[in-house]
């Protein structure tokens, strides 16, 4: 179906940060298949994980046990909040199980009526219908009906539009930490902190979207410790197969005991193969200086793109996000989807992101050279853009 706007290239292989292309094209990757090849491609480790799962058993249904999905809920468990997990296949299907595990909590606890939650403006949950309903964009729920009931959205970051809000309809609050595909907007730390305070003032759930921001992308391996709190339940998706389809709903033994058998389900989720490509991605990113690598090797970009801003102030607004989650606001008479496609011209890969942001989201084995080219590729990017010779740029683009 004509559903996507797609590029005209076709990636044959991988190697860390760079994809090459069927009739041989090298590009550095800074999109990362949005935000999920997290620890490159064809890392080696994921790659021999996964053919020698796929040699043994594949898929057995959830009548089962599965040793592989045990362990990796272990192991989220250990490094998380949370008491135990439900793995399922996507990011909108890891929201789907949050926004009913949010509602099966207040209704069990004798408030049925306390259905509703609190979304964020600009926010991105997926494209079901109830994630959408929560995504609350207009252009995406156009043509499809009614939404889903019970979702109420306040301006990003303000907390007297959040508590004028609640209502006794409210059981939780949604949000990413850093809106992605809304223009990757950090919420405020102390914003964090503050509906932490509010869910537990007025006893709703806090409940995390950190389907990109998850997974060491930021740095800590949940962007929400960042602000020192901590949710009553989280969804993660993207990242955490490095690629192979896997996400997962993290919860508080609070909520998560209301989840009884038959309550909810999945047929593929948590399957032998993607536990195992799950492992494997822990197994990179929870080694002994991975994360503290990628802080460090994200701050080393931050100031490239801080520099590159004051260069060329005419194109770059500013520079926002944290981490390996990074945008570049572009003035808005550049266009975003002029700044990747310009990107292509110069072999670099990145991803468009609301509010005309150029987005970055490199994989997290990235080191200094990965960097340094990115720059480079960033800052030719930027004079193929920059006003006054964009006549001389579309020339040379149509000369390619
Ligand atoms: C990508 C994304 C989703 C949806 O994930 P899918 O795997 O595409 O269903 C949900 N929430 C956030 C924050 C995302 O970035």
């Amino acid at each position: 179906m004509p559903t996507y706007n797609r590029a005209d290239l076709a990636f044959e292989h991988g190697q860390g940060a760079v994809l090459w292309t069927v009739d041989g094209r090298r590009f550095l990757d800074f999109g990362a298949g949005i935000a999920t090849t997290s620890i490159g491609h064809a890392h080696p480790h994921l790659v021999a994980t996964i053919a020698e799962q796929a040699a043994k058993v594949m898929h057995v249904s959830n009548l089962y046990r599965v040793p592989q999905a045990e362990r990796l809920a272990q192991r989220l468990v250990d490094s998380s909040f949370a008491d135990s997990v439900f793995f399922c296949n996507s990011g909108a299907e890891a929201n789907e199980g949050m926004i009913k595990a949010v509602r099966k909590y207040n209704s069990e606890t004798g408030h049925p009526e306390r259905y509703r939650m609190i979304c964020f403006e600009g926010a991105f949950h997926g494209r079901t219908l109830a994630t959408l309903s929560a995504t609350g964009n207009e252009k995406y729920l156009a043509g499809f009906g009614p939404p889903v009931d019970g979702f109420d959205h306040v301006p990003f970051g303000n907390m007297n539009a959040l508590r004028d809000a609640i209502g006794p309809g409210t059981g939780g609050i949604m949000i990413e930490p850093i809106q992605g595909e809304g223009g990757v907007r950090p919420a405020e730390l102390q914003f964090l902190r503050d509906l932490r305070a509010t869910c537990d003032e007025f006893g709703l759930l806090l409940a995390l979207d950190e389907v990109q921001t998850g997974m060491g992308r930021t740095g800590k391996l949940w962007a929400h410790q960042w602000a020192g709190i901590e949710p009553d339940v989280m969804s993660a998706a993207k990242g955490i197969g490095g690629g192979f389809p896997l996400g997962a709903v993290l919860a508080k033994e609070k909520v998560a005991q209301y989840l009884k058998p038959g309550t909810h389900g999945t047929t593929y989720g948590g399957g032998p193969l993607a536990c195992a490509a799950g492992n494997a991605v822990l197994d990179v990113i929870l080694a002994e200086g991975f994360l503290d690598h990628v802080d460090q090797i994200a701050r080393k970009l931050w100031d490239g793109l801080e520099d590159l801003a004051r260069r060329h102030p005419t194109v770059i607004e500013n520079i926002r996000g944290a981490g390996l989650l990074l945008g570049m606001k572009l003035r808005p008479e550049i266009s975003n989807t002029d700044a990747q496609a310009a990107g292509v011209m110069e072999g670099l890969l990145t991803v468009a992101a609301g509010q005309n942001v150029l987005r970055l989201a490199p994989p997290l084995i990235i080191g200094d050279a990965e960097v340094e080219e990115a720059l480079a590729l960033l800052d030719r990017v930027m004079l193929r853009l920059t006003p006054s010779v964009a006549s001389l740029a579309v020339a040379s683009l149509a000369a390619k």
